[in-house]
């Protein structure tokens, strides 16, 4: 049993020099072999279910998230998910619009191509979870309480409806929230992601879950690290001082 588990984040599977996208080619080699070492997805509920019985979390588990929906999560992410059972959750962002027929697509965020319902549908039936991340992507802790409400109210919604399916997990747009922003996710949902640099550790609270961007595990070296009982101390050697980072880095060649 482990006393943490990572939570990996990505946003667009591309070749661009961004930091919301990430290698697809790197993103199959390391799927790859995480799979050829014996490692397993597991869901956020899961990951909720343990922080709340206070249990360890299983070995060699982790849990992947999407945020926003862009549409290379099923041309790309989903047929290597599927290769190697391993499951996900997708947080949607997904407009004011209700409908949710197969050809709709999501808005488009930073004027990439989005989902189409008929896509996450799929996607759903094979085992891919799917979470709210709000109607229009704001920053929640700008808005009014109702205007919080009905950010996530109607996400949620909006996401069960389409897959006649119940919407429990939440991310956090820009990873920012405060109290009353909190405490409207705990009334809606069973866990939220912020985007807080961090293993999860067992005891920690489920509605500020940390997560690890890949945007931190972007060469092979680095997704390695992952196999390794070097993560956690990479993970936080991550949120020292950069000088003094980059002499230890360099120390250890990462
Ligand atoms: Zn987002």
């Amino acid at each position: 049993m482990a006393a943490w588990i990572p939570i990996l984040t990505f946003h667009d599977l591309k070749d661009h020099a961004s930091v919301i996208s990430y290698p697809p080619e790197l993103f199959r080699r390391g799927v790859l072999k995480l799979h050829e070492r014996g490692y397993q997805t597991v869901s956020l509920l899961e990951v909720a279910d343990c922080l709340r019985s206070t249990k360890p979390f299983p070995e060699r588990a982790f849990a992947i998230t999407f945020d926003d929906g862009y549409e290379s999560v099923y041309q790309e992410a989903f047929p290597v998910l599927q290769r190697y059972h391993m499951s996900a959750t997708v947080f949607l962002a997904v407009g004011k619009e209700r409908s949710t027929e197969d050809k709709t697509r999501l808005p488009s965020l930073e004027g990439r191509p989005m989902l189409n319902w008929q896509e996450i549908r799929e996607m759903h039936r094979f085992g891919i979870e799917f979470g709210a991340h709000t109607c229009t992507h704001p920053n929640l802790t700008r808005l009014s309480p109702k205007q919080i409400d009905s950010e996530m109210g109607d996400s949620k919604k909006i996401i069960a409806d389409g897959l006649s399916f119940p919407v429990r997990s939440f991310a956090y747009p820009y990873g920012r929230y405060n109290h009353h922003v909190l405490e409207m996710a705990r009334s809606y949902f069973v866990c939220a992601c912020s985007d807080r640099l961090g293993l999860v550790a067992v005891g920690k609270d489920p509605y500020t879950l940390k997560r690890v961007d890949a945007y931190y595990l972007r060469s092979e070296k680095l997704f390695d690290l992952m196999l390794t009982g070097l993560f956690p101390w990479y993970i936080r050697t991550l949120s020292i001082p950069r000088g003094i980072r980059r002499l230890i880095q360099n120390r250890l060649r990462w």
